[in-house]
């Protein structure tokens, strides 16, 4: 779930330019203030929250669930849904109940709800949207869900560049919620950035366990580089965004596709027989993900990644050839 697309090539020679002058000889600063200012700015983070840096969001999971465990404690989510949540939990020696979403891949709320009420989780974790399914869940269960939780609930937000909703604007309104997000749906996976939205008595219980140098300089000074140039990266994932709206509406057209509606960079569709897709699209080049054996709703589904236009159409090609 890469972007494609890499920096314009005069801001690659000034990113490359910045980089040599750092100081590489010195740890980095363990408070990442140039850095935070700078999301801060980017993405509009009202002075009500702080920021927990992590070096991508997969560490800032870590970080949570190393900080909520203790013998019996639970992480809760739904499935299918991001396999980190359970295998972080696992690691982390936290009991993991995930509670199956609808063969729609909506929230079963009433499911949720119990299951919250029978394990009352020390967290719970929504991907918004959702990976592998790529849809937002209906904003007003998420609330339910935030309202009847006894612990904390983090909103994942690693795909709102593609979305059409966050939970930003509403974070305030809840006490035990806060919000993840990473830039490495935009464009930067390999500098290793997520972040942690929410109220300075979450945050600040979270910093304990954060490793003081966890975000090196080199990453610092290219994520404050790039969030400058933040336009450049919305207008990148706007050209996604238009891929993934042709992409669906190709899927849509293909008899034997059935291609679920997604707000993040990638869709999610059944075919009659997804290993032999899988396969024929592999033969021809095309690598994507064969996602059948991850859940049994999961059943036949394969995900693709929005491309460039031209990934895009050779997907489609091949893709008429292997069904
Ligand atoms: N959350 C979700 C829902 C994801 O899909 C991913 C990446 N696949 C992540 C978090 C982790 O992203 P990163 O560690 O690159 O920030």
């Amino acid at each position: 779930m890469e972007n494609p697309y890499v920096l314009p090539p005069d801001l690659q020679s000034e990113l490359t330019a910045h980089l040599a002058t750092v100081a590489a000889n010195r740890y980095p600063d363990a408070g990442a203030t140039e850095l935070k200012n700078a999301l801060r700015h980017a993405m509009g983070i009202a002075d009500e929250f702080e920021i927990l840096l992590g070096n991508g969001s997969d560490e800032i999971i870590q970080i949570i669930a190393q900080s909520v465990a203790e013998p019996g404690a639970t992480l809760l989510s739904v499935e299918p849904a991001f396999v980190m949540f359970r295998m972080i939990a696992t690691f982390c020696g936290l009991n993991y109940a995930g509670v199956p979403l609808k063969p729609d891949f909506t929230l079963d709320l009433d499911s949720t709800l119990a299951a919250i009420e029978t394990h009352k989780p020390a967290v719970i974790f929504l991907a918004y949207p959702n990976n592998p399914t790529g849809n937002l869940f209906d904003i007003e269960a998420v609330r339910r869900i935030v309202a009847a939780a006894p612990g904390l609930v983090v909103i994942d937000e690693a795909y709102f560049a593609f979305s059409s909703r966050s939970f930003l604007d509403e974070l305030g309104e809840h006490s035990n919620a806060v919000l993840m997000r990473t830039v490495s749906k935009l464009g930067l996976a390999g500098l290793r950035l997520g972040l942690l939205i929410g109220r300075a008595e979450w945050i600040g219980e979270f910093e304990k366990v954060r490793l003081p140098y966890n975000l090196n300089v080199l990453t610092q000074a290219a994520a404050t580089f790039a969030l400058r140039h933040y336009d450049v990266l919305l207008e990148q994932a706007a050209r996604i965004v238009k891929g993934r709206v042709g992409l669906a509406s190709a899927l849509g057209k293909t008899p034997g596709v059935w291609a679920h509606p997604s707000e993040a960079n990638f869709i999610l569709f059944r075919v009659r027989d997804a290993a032999t897709t899988f396969e024929g699209l592999k033969s021809r080049g095309i690598l994507i993900k064969n996602v059948s054996a991850a859940h049994p709703l999961l059943n036949n589904c394969l995900r693709v990644t929005v491309g460039t236009p031209e990934e895009n159409a050779a997907f489609l090609a091949a893709l008429q050839a292997s069904l």
